[in-house]
Order: C-alpha cells, then structure tokens, then sequence
C-alpha cells in the first residue's frame, strides 16, 4: 500500500464494495428499482444501500483515525454504513 493518505471523495459516486473502486459504469436498475453499478477494476456489480454520503463518510474516517474499533463505530454509524464497509475503509486508509 503506497498511499499514505486516504483518499477523499468529494462527489457522490458510490464505492466499489470489493476494491473501493469509484470507477464504476451504470448496469442498470434491479427489480426493486435499485441502481446498479459495475466496477471497472474488478468487474463486480453490487447496489449500494443505504447510500453512504460525504458526511457519514467524514464521521467514520475520523472515528478510525481516532482509533476507535470498528465495532464501536458501526454501532454509532448503525443504519449509515455496515461493519464490512468500515473495516474495508480502514484497510484502503493508512492513517
Ligand atoms: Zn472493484
């Protein structure tokens, strides 16, 4: 990993779930009317639900840096982001 800081994401482009790529092509909507997205990188089509937006994302950035475990964040961020997101967050992250 040669990134030391973690990247900031500005716009609402959603995150690849396996390789937190942004680099994502529309694939259509679900039968539930959901957005899907396919990532270039790594080909994976995933939905993003709930949507994760700057703020939140802000919140547990600091949080991890702060050092606080995982469990604990996605106890305060339940409903936000899911304990998979968060810890794939802290890995892609070298604080
Ligand atoms: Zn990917």
């Amino acid at each position: 990993m040669s990134a030391s800081i973690c990247r900031i994401t500005t716009g609402d482009l959603p995150e690849c779930p396996r390789c937190a790529g942004q680099d994502l092509w529309r694939a259509g909507v679900t039968g539930a009317g959901k957005q899907q997205w396919r990532c270039k990188s790594c080909g994976r089509v995933f939905v993003i639900d709930p949507y994760i937006n700057g703020d939140i994302k802000m919140i547990a950035d600091r949080m991890l840096r702060e050092g606080f475990p995982v469990p604990q964040v996605a106890v305060v961020l339940d409903g936000f982001v899911s304990r998979r997101w968060l810890y794939q967050r802290k890995k892609s992250c070298q604080w």
